[in-house]
């Protein structure tokens, strides 16, 4: 007989006991019997979960009296260690495993061989089906397939019987692994507490036995077309917009998708009568069983592939389709995916959306980008997560210190709501700041602008009460589309920034896109596959070549300001005729408008962005040219210190608190100073309180932040003597054997100016 048809007759066997008319007790005693009667082993016994406890419901072989007398906690013994690890157990000698628990009311010591599979409801063991044999021996794969199918049929089976309290679930949930934690990538930091939700939720299989084979199969083969058809898109629509996978990915999906020996196994476990959910279910389990044997981390990856592409093929098969975004957030989550798309994010709902960690990811992927400008904490490269969280989980993440804690004790929740407690009572408290103008103690008028990139964010400026938008990074419009944004769109964004911004200030950047912000529709111009991007083919080095965009981008703005004041400023000028270049594509698409006679901008100001070291050394000629100068200390200090800013390995090698750097920015603020020319800083860099002193001791007085560092930073400028400041920078700055940060804390903490 084959597998399939011995797997078959052991399924129509169980269809009957389901289909009868005993009770729920009786189905399992039968179930047991079925089982040690077709793996030819003296016992069959079932366990379920009762009260947190593994309790023996069902045997053929152990005492009976044994049933519902005997009992287990989760990782007690060989079958709490099933349930515990989710994982199926195949021994010749029971009692040379570790967890071995020998319990004498059973009778079991004749028994040697032991083969136990977990009950699985929900992504959660709620009980273990176990066989034992007298003679040593290991089971062979088609008997454990025969265990899992069963399980799978019990799961059904005590899902109708009522039998599964989804309390114990839950509670099993917490017992199963613990806590845990993950240490990954802050990508974007700060604090969050929710429950985990699945990017992608995993599908619920209602039914396990086919009524009809043939339909089965044609359900497998029609998802199958489908999945197919959709891999074949995002291919063609390559990274972007479907997921963030990567091409590498895109490669193995295709692989496995069009692999026959997936389809025909899927086809042969509907043969032996699973529906194809089910059928699809069993294949995956199979396979994960494989992987835990085999220890190679590159095949674990590819294996995350094939478990992707089993889920999608699940979703399809299943109609179970959408993301949770579609499905709507019901409390306060924490999102767990293995990469996902800007756009994917920008569908859930911001107030229920706490956090999100991924498996994939790095600081500059788009949907980081994003996520920032979102205030959305993110964790990265947190290797494994999926097989540590089920969803609903609570989680904690710091994303400041690069962890997450799944399923906390009630101690670590407790002294981690109380820390966020306080973050967030200091938030509170720099909100009560919007309206205080930040003068500093001596007097001075520091400009508190914020950084935005997206018509939501908007909403921040009236929120911190900062002076106007320093920075509008107009590329995430670009980023967010899965083509080139038209130019009556782009126009709708900008109006509508402006009309947000009222009487502030917005200086729009234009496009910043190439390099590592590789947008698709621009993707085989772009040098995305540049061994050094971010010193690629980016920004106006692409806009001035391929000069369609930035005239359209161009005429945008013109159009969106008319009747107001436009200030637009262009990224990485390297030297001044770029800066020349681009303002006359301003200049050509001005006449344009004068000619048909349309409303114009009441003044338009030019600025430049500093990014890129040499420009530094050409400020003369630019500055009679610029109303502003605004530096991108993001991508300058990379420069500066040829350190890639996305390289994880060189994130905290260098010290924007450094001799270099700000006596380079240092150098900048006495070229400018007698210049018409308004000089601030718009990277990171000054949204931190320490940075920012040091910033303001070397002459910054304009500064364009992240909107949540506005109210820490408006605090910090309040408390600042500037005379003070500047002399202190100066001494440090003329001696290099000082230690820049930790000189400035000791000196912000005599004067009790906190810098975190
Ligand atoms: C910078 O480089 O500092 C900057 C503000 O621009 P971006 O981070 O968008 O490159
Ligand atoms: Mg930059």
């Amino acid at each position: 007989m084959t597998a399939a048809a011995s797997a078959r007759q052991i399924l129509l066997r169980l269809h009957e006991i389901m289909a009868s008319r005993l009770h729920a007790q009786g189905k399992l005693d039968s179930v047991a019997d079925i089982i040690g009667e077709s793996l030819h082993s003296e016992v069959c016994s079932i366990y379920l979960l009762r009260e947190g406890m593994l309790e023996l419901f069902a045997t053929r072989g152990l005492n009976k009296g044994a049933v519902h007398i005997t009992r287990m906690a989760v990782g007690e013994g060989l079958t709490g260690t099933i349930a515990a690890n989710v994982e199926t157990l195949n021994l010749a000698e029971a009692k040379a495993h570790p967890d071995f628990k020998y319990r004498p009311e059973t009778g079991e010591e004749k028994f040697h061989s032991f083969a136990g599979v977990p009950i699985v409801y929900r992504e959660r063991a709620v009980g273990v089906l176990c066989v034992q044999h007298v003679e040593p021996r290991r089971y062979e794969e088609v008997e454990i397939e025969a265990l899992q199918t069963t399980a799978m049929v019990l799961s059904e089976l005590i899902a109708n019987a009522g039998l599964i309290d989804e309390h114990d679930a839950a509670a099993l949930g917490e017992g199963q692994i613990g806590m845990k934690t993950v240490s990954g990538l802050a990508l974007v930091k700060g604090l969050a507490m929710g429950h985990a939700v699945y990017h992608q939720p995993r599908v619920t299989i209602d039914q396990v036995m086919a009524e009809d084979i043939e339909a089965e199969r044609q359900r497998v083969y029609q998802a199958f077309d489908r999945m197919r058809g959709q891999i074949e898109q995002m291919a063609s629509q390559a990274e972007f917009g479907v997921g963030g996978e990567h091409e590498e990915v895109l490669e193995t999906y295709k692989m496995f998708a069009y692999d026959e020996g997936w389809s025909r196994r899927i086809n042969e476990a509907i043969d032996s009568g699973l529906t194809a959910e089910a059928a699809i279910e069993r294949v995956q389990q199979r396979t994960r069983m494989r992987m835990r044997e085999i220890d190679d981390p590159l095949l674990a990856d590819r294996m995350h592939d094939l478990e992707d592409l089993s889920n999608r093929l699940l979703r399809i098969v299943s109609g179970q389709l959408g993301t949770a975004a579609t499905q709507g957030l019901r409390r306060d989550t924490i999102l767990i995916a293995r990469n996902l798309g800007p756009a994917e994010l920008l569908e859930y709902d911001r107030r229920k959306l706490k956090g999100v960690i991924l498996e994939e990811g790095s600081l500059t992927a788009h949907v980081v980008i994003v996520a920032r400008a979102m205030g959305v904490p993110v964790l990265g490269r947190a290797n494994g997560l999926r097989s540590l969280v089920c969803e609903g989980d609570e989680i904690l993440l710091d994303a400041d210190k690069g962890l997450a804690t799944l399923r906390p004790t009630a101690d670590i929740a407790g002294t981690f709501a109380r820390r966020f407690a306080r973050s967030r009572e200091r938030q509170a408290a720099y909100a009560e700041l919007r309206d205080v103008e930040p003068f500093t103690r001596c007097g001075t008028r520091i400009q508190v602008m914020m950084n935005a990139g997206l018509r939501d964010d908007m909403s921040a400026l009236p929120l911190t009460g900062a002076d106007g938008v320093g920075l509008f990074r107009t590329e995430f419009q670009f980023l967010v589309s899965a083509t080139l944004p038209q130019r009556e769109r782009q126009t709708r964004l900008y109006r509508d920034v402006l009309d947000a911004a009222g009487d502030k200030p917005v200086i729009f950047r234009t496009v910043d896109i190439g390099g590592d912000k590789a947008v698709p529709y621009l993707r085989s111009e772009t040098s995305v596959h540049d061994e050094n991007p971010a010193m690629g083919w980016r920004a106006l080095r692409l806009a001035l070549e391929r000069g369609g965009l930035l005239k359209v981008q161009a005429r945008a703005l013109l159009e969106a300001s008319a009747g107001r004041t436009l200030n637009v400023m262009f990224p990485m000028i390297s030297e001044p005729w770029e800066f020349d270049a681009a303002r006359a594509v301003f200049d050509d698409q001005l006449e344009l408008l004068k000619r048909r006679k349309r409303q114009l901008p009441d003044a338009i100001r030019y600025g430049a962005m500093l990014e890129v070291p040499a420009l530094a050394e050409m400020l003369d000629l630019l500055l009679p040219k610029i109303r502003f100068l605004s530096i991108g200390t993001n991508d300058l200090t990379q420069f500066l210190y040829a350190a890639d800013r996305a390289n994880p390995k060189l994130a905290e090698r260098y010290d924007w608190l450094s001799h270099p750097i700000l006596r380079f920015l240092r150098r900048i603020v006495q070229t400018t100073t007698g210049h018409d020319v308004d000089l601030g800083i718009c990277g990171e860099m000054g949204g931190r309180r320490l940075d920012a002193l040091a910033l303001l001791g070397i002459g910054f007085r304009r500064l364009s932040i992240t909107p949540a560092a506005v109210g820490p930073i408006k605090e910090l400028v309040r408390r600042v003597d500037l005379k003070e400041v500047t002399a202190v920078m100066n001494d440090w700055l003329a001696d290099p054997a000082c230690d820049l940060r930790a000189s400035l804390r000791a000196w912000a903490d005599e004067r009790g100016i906190e810098t975190d």
